[in-house]
């Protein structure tokens, strides 16, 4: 359902339809703000980080008001949540809070005190704001450079998660069933470790490694890279 968002109540399958009626009818009527709470997904563990357009200025506010290690600046893609929300005029942000299927306490803790913060901005429960990005150090991308496998094989991260990679710095081996290196994988970009692969194998294809980064340095002419 999330690649449907806003959805048709006419449309030609289940999923568009569910997610016309409630986003016409439950979701937008009743938003002034919304928070659309994630995970990674299974076998692809993730920081904690905020998907959000700090284009707009009030989403740039709600999202400063977390105490995170990562922001991932960006419209993203039609059909998921958060977008058709700001697409509606309603200031919206994507949290990832780590990794899929198990609680981590240490990575709740941060979204909670953030989520409290914007109750608190916004005047709907009394108190002053607490920690926020800044207190976190936060990495603010706009992009992220997909590491993905081109053999089968057992991956090795030479890198963790949040770790600082530069462009050209080999991240990942993979090996085959009796050791021997098959691949080796680089980061093509100066950036900050966002998600990675948490299960020992991988067949060609898949993503083994997202690497948060800026893809207009402070600094330059404003020329994208890629
Ligand atoms: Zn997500």
């Amino acid at each position: 359902m999330n690649r449907e968002w806003p959805g048709n109540e006419n449309g030609t399958n289940a999923a568009t339809r569910q997610a016309g009626l409630l986003f016409n009818r439950l979701l937008r009527p009743n938003s002034d703000v919304a928070i659309d709470f994630h995970t990674g997904t299974t076998g692809l563990e993730c920081s904690d980080f905020i998907i959000g357009n700090r284009q707009l200025p009030e989403v740039g506010t709600i999202i400063d008001l977390y105490p995170i290690r990562q922001v991932w600046d960006t419209p993203a893609y039609p059909g998921i949540l958060h977008n058709a929300f700001t697409d509606v005029g309603i200031p919206s942000i994507c949290p990832e809070v780590g990794a899929a299927r198990i609680l981590d306490a240490t990575l709740i803790a941060p979204f909670v005190e953030g989520t409290m913060n914007v109750l608190k901005h916004y005047g709907v429960v009394a108190g002053s704001v607490g920690r926020t990005s800044v207190d976190a150090n936060v990495f603010i991308g706009d992009n992220a450079f997909p590491v993905i496998a081109s053999h089968g094989g057992f991956i090795e991260h030479l890198v963790r998660l949040n770790e600082r990679v530069s462009a050209g710095q080999t991240v990942v081996i993979q090996r085959n069933s009796f050791g021997e290196v098959v691949a080796e994988y680089a980061s093509a970009v100066h950036g900050e470790v966002g998600a990675i692969r948490s299960d020992a194998s991988s067949e060609p294809g898949n993503v083994l490694m997202f690497i948060l980064f800026k893809s207009t340095p402070a600094g330059s002419d404003g020329n994208y890279p890629e």
